[in-house]
């Protein structure tokens, strides 16, 4: 995992590279670096720290190139260290590599090239690269030939991207299962691991696909096959997210704005293509048996879809964690697997996928990159058009993905009959109403919200509790306190309450109890018995519920009262003010917010 970005122009480029891998910085922030081109000499520049920092650090801006290649870092082998740090170069500083992924063989590539004498400086992976390069093009004295060759020795997953002087105004690049793609510009033409690379300065992209590489010089491009070397045709896909979007747009964080965009993301989801939803549920509804797989957030994502497909469409559809799924999942050709990723990158997913698709099950997902690796492996995809989620964070997608799991299994519980027409409509009728009551949310709820994450922000150990579909909320709410403020949140069934943790109940450790709205009347009654457990051993009860001011007087140490909705959204609802409570913690605890620690983007790595 790690953002990789190069430039070639006509003019001075450092500055558009400055930018690209600025905003690729949210796939890795451990350390940065850059490799350019000045009179047919490489010139490398790299320390650790964040892409602002090392450049200001190294003062990157004042060197003029006309080419050069980035990285920003997420370490897999090897510690944070200036050494550990791409590009890296071959003994005779002819080769500049940048790299993403892991190349799985490279303790024996490397015994090998230090016994032919060449000398190391790194204990990364990726070193191996400018080393091969080098000792291969000693023997075709062809940078392509050399390419093929290496790319043949190399095992693993990777993206990478080099320069060289035997070769200056060109960038070579190649991808196996890590993500690449390249930018089309009139007068430059780029390579990043996503979109955003070149977003501020092109909308024009060709997607590279497993077992490609390509070659780019400021007025052309060129795909080919990594083992054939024949060109490959490849169209050009046309970017809609705009670069402003990108943008923090006057918010302090990213986070914060993602979560203000939910109106607007949910408003996106809703107007999702009919016809693809149709297509996912009835593959659900041929299928034996579905399964939900997701990692992290995605796999809460997924446990709510249990939950919702249980409820509305009578359908029993296990969640599985991505990183379990070989273990546990039993797939056959009558076997659906929906997957559930943000990035579409996500290493573990991609794995489970194609595990699934080895034994002949079906694929979807929903994901909101286009273009992404998820996206094109699955039989059938579903963009969520989140727009853009830069913060580390997932807040917007995985609500997002909720929604869209929700009409999905309305639509099979239509098709199961489980479920009338008329109590499909009145449902659709109740999505329709997220929107307007998030933004309201938001508009009032937001300072309060503040207060209480503020006064309570030296706790150390918070229960989440919830009951039913506000289970999962529960454990998403509490994941994202332990991402972005480090601190310990617990999710639980409130159910377990009885069953040993009730004895944890003290002064240091704070309960969240997730309180459905009184109509959910048995869910209801089960949530409010968890509070009652609670106070009768003098624990403190946050409770977030939609009952009316007063009514539930004395029974929580503090409350968060919410409009009353339709039950099918309230745990939605529930959902936005577990975000806002973990960012306004995670901001009076002064974390970094936006790049919290030990955490990147999409976990390209397994
Ligand atoms: N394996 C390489 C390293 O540790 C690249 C990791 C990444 O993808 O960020 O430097």
């Amino acid at each position: 995992m790690c953002g990789i970005s190069g430039v070639v122009g006509l003019k001075n480029i450092t500055e558009d590279l400055y930018q690209g891998i600025r905003n690729l910085e949210y796939r890795g922030y451990d350390s940065c670096g850059v490799a350019l081109m000045n009179k047919n000499s490489l010139i490398v520049k790299k320390n650790i720290g964040g892409v602002e920092e090392v450049f200001r650090k190294e003062n990157v801006l004042s060197v003029s190139s006309k080419i050069g290649i980035a990285h920003t870092r997420w370490a897999t082998h090897g510690t944070v260290t200036k050494n550990n740090t791409h590009p890296f170069t071959s003994c005779d500083g002819s080769f500049a590599v940048v790299h993403n992924g892991i190349i799985s063989n490279f303790r024996p590539l490397k015994d090998k090239l230090i016994r032919e004498g060449h000398k190391f400086d790194s204990e990364t992976d990726t070193e191996v690269i400018p080393h091969l390069l080098e000792k291969y093009y000693k023997e075709t004295k062809n940078i392509e030939k050399t390419l093929l060759k290496v790319l043949n020795v190399l095992e693993g997953t990777f993206a990478l991207a080099f320069i060289t002087t035997k070769a200056p105004g060109q960038i070579f690049c190649a991808k196996r299962e890590s993500p690449l793609m390249l930018g089309i510009g009139d007068e430059a033409k780029y390579v990043g691991s996503d979109f955003n690379a070149f977003i501020d300065q092109t909308k024009n992209a060709v997607i590279i696909d497993d077992g490609e590489y390509a070659i780019i010089t400021r007025d052309s491009y060129v795909v080919k096959d990594s083992v054939t070397g024949q060109e490959i045709q490849k169209s050009i896909t046309k970017i809609d997210w705009d670069s402003e979007t990108s943008k923090k747009g006057g918010y302090p964080h990213y986070m914060l704005k993602e979560i203000y965009e939910q109106p607007q993301v949910v408003t996106n989801a809703l107007e999702q293509d009919s016809d693809s939803l149709d297509e996912i549920a009835e593959m659900v509804f041929k299928s034996d048996r579905t399964q939900l797989v997701g990692v992290g957030t995605t796999f809460y994502v997924a446990s709510y879809g249990n939950y919702i497909f249980s409820s509305l469409a009578g359908e029993f559809c296990p969640p599985i964690s991505s990183d379990e799924f070989t273990s546990l999942a039993n797939v056959d050709k009558k076997s659906l697997v929906i997957a559930l990723s943000q990035s579409g990158e996500t290493y573990d997913t991609l794995t489970a996928l194609k595990f699934a698709k080895s034994k002949g099950a079906k694929t979807a997902a929903i994901v909101n990159v286009m273009g992404s690796s998820i996206s094109r492996f699955v039989d059938k995809v579903i963009l969520q058009g989140s727009g853009p989620e830069i913060c580390v964070i997932s807040t917007k997608a995985a609500l997002s993905q909720m929604l869209i799991l929700t009409m999905i299994a309305l639509r099979v519980g239509v098709k199961k009959k489980v479920l009338t027409k008329k109590a499909y409509e009145k449902s659709m009728a109740a999505l329709a109403e997220l929107p307007g009551i998030i933004q309201s949310i938001l508009n009032e709820r937001s300072g309060f919200i503040h207060r209480i994450a503020h006064s309570y922000c030296k706790t150390r150990h918070w229960l989440y509790l919830g009951r039913g579909i506000y289970y999962p909320i529960a454990l998403e709410s509490a994941l994202k306190m332990k991402e972005v403020a480090y601190v310990h949140a617990e999710g639980m069934p409130g159910g377990f309450l009885k069953h040993g943790t009730l004895a944890m109940i003290d002064k240091d450790i704070l309960s969240i109890v997730f309180i459905p709205p009184r109509e959910d009347k048995a869910l209801y009654e089960a949530s409010i018995h968890c509070v009652d457990e609670i106070r009768a051993r003098s624990g403190f009860v946050l409770g977030i519920h939609f009952d009316e001011r007063g009514k539930n007087k004395d029974l929580f140490s503090e409350e968060l009262i919410l409009p009353s909705v339709p039950p099918l959204i309230a745990p939605l609802i529930q959902l936005v003010i577990g975000q806002l409570f973990s960012y306004f913690t995670a901001t009076s605890l002064k974390r970094n917010v936006d790049k919290p620690r030990s955490l990147a983007k999409s976990v390209t790595v397994g």
